[in-house]
């Protein structure tokens, strides 16, 4: 076959511009992401030949080989991995395939500001095309593992929008990717300086990354230069080690490479679960959250290694969903080499690995939260609506998880939180109830009409802005045996108004509902002091918020119909009810009650259906105030 030169999609055209044409400070990382490329290569082609051993023809000394070549001006690294046939070339090199890269445009669109997108390239690692940093050409020469040496493939690009593909000869399975260096990159020759970028990078890496090196030997006379194969990585999984034996530091930097993040995380943990069944955990809290979080799939997983051999990239069966921001790394020896996907499905020893890995993420989120709240709140701000999708999903956590909850409150001066523990002790002895008001932001909830009976009571009423509240809230349902009520659902607040008072009222309730045949009933309230009406959702009715908020995913939630309430105790609902008693057929009735209910829905946070109506009407009232007040 001879060369053929291919277009790169559209998408990694625009990628590989970004990458060539941003002066990016952290461009050491090419070496992270080719490097481990050739470990994941390798981890391949050896959970393969656990099914084909012939795969390996072998060659099972596992290294990763870097040759700088000061005269050529290049740096090969290469692999004895899994290889790539001339197809997966094309499908793996010259296409955004991959997730991670494909969320970092994305992202990088999204903010609209490509001189961010040099910072962004750090945090998401785009792998393969990170080394067009460093390299003005890239070639790489690859053999399938399992094909013979002359279905080798060589493939190269200049990264500016094109690659050429050909056919070669290549005696050994695996991959040499090389790397001609851009003239302001030499520094990549350097043994010293690859040396330290191994350290940082890949210590922990259990697959040997070696380099020749000239050293010298023998004594005195017999003094001579020998090339010997140097071992630049300690190759000590860092899991395996005991925690005592780790610096802060390599945990930090392992944690980048497992993420990509180019901030250290907010928490490691690492622990050996013992018993019956032993395994090594080592996971995270990440500090931020990563640009990719809010694309990606909602699943959850650390990697899984058995005996040291990594088995799963995502092994969703040790981690909660609402647990996915963590990340990292659990290790077997109990489990089978050849352990199939099937098996771990209902693998009691995942169960129990699931059951401690929750326990240990929710007991660092209460110590975070206890020792270092400022650090908590940034994760909570994070995390924090993820984290709740617990209290519908994790039956048995919930009292712990809705321990981890924080809320404004419309006590609490904006900005700051409390928890449902605190709430709860500061109710007033006769509070029954923990009272929570959903919208879209505190500000305003802050001066909802709903507050203001329980404001009068003395009483606090969280303020919930997550969209999610809507569901976790109750699902939680109680907590401490307080159960959790919305100030926006009814029931509560008329059976308090004297029969008398009911009646004087009773003839406008009936002519409003007539009137207003938008809502579903018209009441008394004592839930108001300041307020003349409001609207509340029926005990099972649809609450305004979530109302809004499935309008805006797009669904038709109906005519929803809420009821409207009002304040007997207002001079305007007396007003009107006396002229209502006076002459039900006036005219100017209809208007006002049209205010009533319009007023009711703005204070809820929703748009009046007519706005120029509603303003009409307001400037006749203008008009004869101000004309009553020049007459007089
Ligand atoms: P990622 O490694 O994150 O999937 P990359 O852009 O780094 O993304 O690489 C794209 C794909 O190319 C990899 O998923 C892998 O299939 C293939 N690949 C890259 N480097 C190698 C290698 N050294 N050996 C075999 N396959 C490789």
């Amino acid at each position: 076959m001879p060369t053929e030169t291919l277009e790169f999609k559209a998408e990694l055209k625009q990628l590989l511009h970004l990458i060539t044409h941003s002066l990016y400070s952290d461009r050491e990382i090419f070496l992270r992401e080719l490097i481990s490329n050739a470990s994941d290569a390798i981890n391949k082609v050896r959970f393969d030949a656990l099914a084909n051993a012939e795969k390996l023809e072998g060659d099972t000394n596992w290294k990763i080989k870097l040759v700088p070549d000061a005269a050529a001006g290049t740096l090969t690294i290469s692999d004895n991995g899994i290889g790539m046939t001339r197809q997966e070339v094309i499908d793996n090199l010259g296409t955004v395939a991959q997730s991670g890269t494909r969320a970092f445009l994305e992202a990088a669109q999204k903010t609209g500001r490509m001189s961010e997108a040099p910072g962004l390239i750090g945090q998401f690692g785009v792998g393969f095309y990170s080394a067009f940093m460093v390299a003005d050409k890239v070639t790489v020469i690859t053999r399938a593992a399992g094909h013979p040496p002359s279905t080798a493939t060589k493939w190269e690009s200049d990264g500016q929008g094109t690659f050429s593909i050909e056919p070669t000869e290549k005696p050994t399975r695996g991959t040499d990717v090389i790397l001609h260096l851009k003239n302001d990159a030499k520094e990549f020759l350097e043994p010293w300086r690859l040396r330290t970028l191994v350290r940082k990078f890949s210590d922990f890496l259990e697959h040997p990354v070696v380099m020749d090196v000239e050293k010298e030997v023998g004594e005195g006379d017999n003094k001579r230069k020998e090339t010997v194969e140097e071992t630049l990585n300690s190759r000590k999984a860092i899991w395996l080690r005991h925690k005592s034996e780790v610096k802060r530091e390599e945990y930090d930097e392992f944690y980048k490479s497992l993420t990509h993040d180019s901030e250290a995380p907010a928490e490691v943990i690492h622990y050996a679960g013992e018993g019956k069944t032993e395994f090594k955990v080592l996971c995270f809290i990440p500090a931020r959250k990563p640009w990719s979080f809010d694309f990606e799939e909602p699943v959850a997983g650390l990697k899984l290694y058995v005996q040291r051999v990594l088995i799963m990239d995502r092994c969703e069966q040790v981690l909660p969903t609402y647990l996915r921001f963590v990340k990292g790394v659990v290790d077997s020896n109990d489990l089978p080499l050849n352990v199939s996907r099937e098996m771990l499905q209902q693998n009691p020893l995942l169960e129990i690995i699931h059951k401690s890995v929750v326990k240990n993420i929710l007991d660092t989120l209460a110590g975070m939260k206890n020792i270092e709240f400022d650090k908590y709140l940034n994760f909570y701000k994070a995390f924090g609506s993820v984290l709740k999708e617990g209290l519908s999903r994790d039956w048995s956590n919930r009292e712990k998880i809705a321990d981890l909850l924080l809320f404004e409150s419309a006590n609490t001066p904006p900005g700051k939180f409390i928890t449902l523990a605190e709430y709860v002790e500061k109710m007033p002895t006769d509070q029954k109830e923990i009272v929570y008001l959903i919208g879209e932001t505190a500000e305003q909830l802050r001066n909802s009409p709903y507050l203001e009976a329980y404001r009068a009571k003395g009483q606090d009423v969280l303020l919930l802005t997550d969209p999610i509240d809507e569901f976790a809230l109750p699902a939680l349902g109680e907590y401490k045996g307080k159960r959790l009520v919305a100030a926006d659902r009814t029931a509560t607040h008329s059976s308090d108004i004297p029969a008398e008072t009911q009646k004087k009222f009773e003839s406008l309730l009936q002519w409003l509902k007539q009137k207003l045949p938008e809502v579903a009933d018209v009441r008394l309230t004592s839930r108001l002091t300041e307020s003349a009406a409001c609207l509340v959702a029926d005990a099972y009715g649809m609450s305004a918020h979530m109302e809004r908020l499935l309008e805006r995913m797009g669904r038709d939630t109906g005519p929803v119909k809420r009821v409207l309430e009002i304040n007997p105790q207002h001079p305007a609902v007396e007003v009107i009810r006396q002229l209502h008693d006076k002459n039900a057929a006036e005219a100017r009735l209809e208007g006002y009650a049209r205010l009533l209910y319009e007023q009711a829905v703005i204070a809820e946070g929703s748009k009046v259906t007519d706005p120029v109506a509603f303003a009409k009407r307001i400037n006749e009232l203008i008009t004869r105030d101000a004309q009553s007040v020049i007459s007089a």
